[in-house]
């Protein structure tokens, strides 16, 4: 488990909520998974370097704001919807096996044969061709596993809940470099409906993707930038990119034992 520190000092009882809901996450000793549904869409460099240094890790509270309120906001979903006697499946976890291996995924909720996901995030990510096409994915992986489970799934939507909403950004295109990469969400949480992908389809992507980790796990750390650098994989429902860069600087814990992100530095990785 990553040690969480306190170097930019703030608030104690933040800090101590903050460490207490990074510990607090099922790990794949104690789930009896090979892997997670939301991993088996990122690079297997990534994951597997966070894996294997996982208790080497030291990440500071402050850089783990955005991942506690959104678990915060799940956990208090999940709350009220045990306290009221909520009819659906809230927090529902399912393991399936492809290609010998168990893939382990937590739905948010599940009622009337709909499968939906909250997503805290910012109008920019959420408005992205790119987000909505890892949307896509994850929430058709959980269908596959709903229904191997006994679920009948008929929906599949997301729920984004844009801590960044501006009502004058809506529907406005989300252009960079001149290339138009989306468009803002038209409000601050709204049903987002998810394309249904056809079940062979599905399950013909989830082994090609744990084939894909099966291999990566086989080499070191520096084969690992060679053979499975982030950046390069082109399928399009996986979430491979480096995002200009941002992925190492500010969404990997593992970058302290990478060796692609240390060449790109013109470092060593230590040890
Ligand atoms: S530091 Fe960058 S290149 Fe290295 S594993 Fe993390 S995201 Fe990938």
């Amino acid at each position: 488990m990553p040690k969480i520190t306190n170097k930019k000092k703030i608030n104690h009882a933040m800090f101590v909520d903050i460490q207490r809901t990074m510990n607090s996450h099922i790990s794949r000793e104690e789930g009896g998974y090979y892997l997670s549904a939301t991993e088996i869409i990122c690079p297997p460099q990534q994951v597997w370097l966070k894996i294997r240094h996982d208790d080497e890790i030291e990440v500071d509270a402050s850089d783990c704001i955005d991942l506690w309120i959104g678990t915060c906001c799940h956990d208090h979903i999940h709350e009220s919807a045990k306290a009221t006697g909520y009819p659906g499946d809230s927090e529902k976890r399912f393991k399936v096996e492809i290609c010998g291996k168990i893939i382990s995924g937590g739905m948010d909720d599940i009622l009337d044969e709909e499968i939906s996901d909250y997503k805290i995030t910012k109008a920019y990510s959420a408005g992205m061709v790119s987000t909505q096409a890892k949307w896509e994915s994850q929430l058709n992986i959980y269908k596959y596993m709903a229904e191997e489970n006994g679920y009948d799934i008929k929906k599949l939507s997301i729920w984004p809940v844009l801590k960044d909403f501006k009502p004058w950004e809506k529907g406005k295109p989300i252009i960079k470099k001149g290339v138009q990469l989306g468009k803002f969400l038209e409000k601050q949480c709204a049903r987002l409906p998810i394309p249904i992908w056809d079940r062979n389809f599905t399950k013909t992507w989830l082994e090609r993707r744990v084939q894909r980790f099966m291999a990566a796990e086989e080499v070191s750390d520096l084969m690992l930038s060679k053979v499975f650098p982030c950046g390069r994989c082109t399928d399009k429902f996986a979430d491979e990119g480096l995002w200009e860069g941002r992925r190492c600087v500010d969404y990997c814990m593992a970058s302290g034992f990478c060796h692609q992100y240390a060449k790109r530095l013109g470092k060593k990785v230590k040890g």
